[in-house]
């Protein structure tokens, strides 16, 4: 049957622009990593990804790394765009990204020029598209100069293969060097992607989001639930199917007596405010609105649309974060 879109869709969902560009991103993206690799059943995909649009997430977030196996997740985002979401392109962000593994030998990891291109061309190719929104450089490189990998950046939105650049996994000082480049090129950066969770706040320490706003740069962060542990889904024990029990990304060893704790602890704060643990943890790492998005995972339409409720409430009094505080370590 035709894809009908929601004719509603953009009546709730809240958006964010991306530092100082002209790109605004749904409060809520939806990433890839997991989920849509050959081992889910494309009905299931399908279904998740249209009820996002539906629900006015706008943002798929996609790497040419993610399946399993590496590459099945942009080619399956292919066929669902082909089989119904195509119509609607322009009204949807594709962003992927290459930096981490993805072939043998020396031009299939890291940051050269060389690797950068290539993958890009591979991942359109696998998608059976013209260009992606945002394409970025996945990790930082020790070794190649930044110069190179920026100049990739660059090179790729000249040739029209991506509208805007992004990094991920970029500290502060990492992230203006590489913006200084960029501007001096002509193609600003739009935004970096760190990941950023109650039980992950390495980029408070660091000055992340001064040295983005100083950049003119978003932030959009990922594995905002700590990969589910900051929901319900553990809390009676490890369910079949859940990532800690089909992932090597989500060990057992991630949630031990103290982490449990403190995970039952926030869930009763979020049920105070009339909120699943999901839903305040994604609410508590907007409460930035230098924040300009948040990329979950969702292996259920039911889980998707728990997470976009969080939306109906985005404001914290100072109790409540000082009492969060005491629980989000990390
Ligand atoms: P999350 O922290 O949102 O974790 C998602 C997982 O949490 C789901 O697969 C599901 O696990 C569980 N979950 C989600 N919602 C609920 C809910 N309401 N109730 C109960 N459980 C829930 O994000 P991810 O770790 O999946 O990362 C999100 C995206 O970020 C990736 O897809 C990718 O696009 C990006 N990313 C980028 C990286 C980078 O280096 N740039 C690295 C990692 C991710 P279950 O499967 O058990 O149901």
């Amino acid at each position: 049957m035709t894809y009908v879109p929601s004719a509603n869709r953009y009546e709730s969902m809240v958006y964010r622009r991306s530092g100082r560009s002209g790109l605004k991103l749904p409060a809520l993206s939806l990433g890839l990593w997991h989920n849509f690799g050959d081992a889910r059943h494309l009905e299931g995909q399908r279904d998740i990804l249209r009820r996002a649009f539906d629900l006015g997430v706008t943002h798929f977030d996609l790497a040419n790394n993610y399946g399993p196996p590496p590459g099945s997740a942009e080619e399956n985002f292919g066929r669902h765009l082909a089989a119904g979401l195509r119509p609607y392109r322009d009204e949807l962000v594709i962003s992927s990204k290459a930096g981490y593994h993805m072939w043998d030998g020396p031009y299939g990891d890291f940051g050269s020029r060389k690797y950068l291109i290539s993958s890009l061309d591979q991942s359109l190719t696998r998608m059976g598209l013209d260009y992606v929104d945002v394409f970025y450089h996945h990790r930082p490189d020790p070794d190649t100069p930044l110069e190179e990998t920026m100049g990739a950046l660059d090179a790729i939105v000249r040739s029209g293969k991506a509208l805007y650049v992004g990094i991920s996994n970029y500290r502060a000082e990492q992230v203006a060097a590489a913006a200084a480049i960029l501007a001096d090129l002509g193609t600003p950066l739009l935004i970096n992607q760190p990941s950023y969770s109650m039980f992950n706040r390495w980029t408070e320490r660091d000055g992340l989001l001064d040295a983005l706003e100083a950049a003119g740069a978003g932030c959009i962060a990922f594995s905002p639930l700590a990969q589910g542990l900051l929901t319900d889904r553990y809390l009676k024990g490890i369910p079949e199917g859940s990532r800690m029990r089909t992932s090597q990304f989500l060990n057992e060893d991630a949630l031990d007596e103290v982490k449990l704790e403190r995970v039952a602890a926030l869930n009763a704060i979020a049920g105070k405010r009339g909120q699943s643990l999901a839903q305040m943890a994604l609410a508590w790492a907007l409460r930035d609105d230098r924040m300009t998005s948040l990329i979950i995972g969702a292996s259920s339409v039911g889980q998707l649309e728990d997470n976009v409720a969080a939306l109906d409430n985005l404001d914290f009094t100072g109790e409540e974060l000082a009492a969060i505080d005491e629980y989000a370590i990390g």
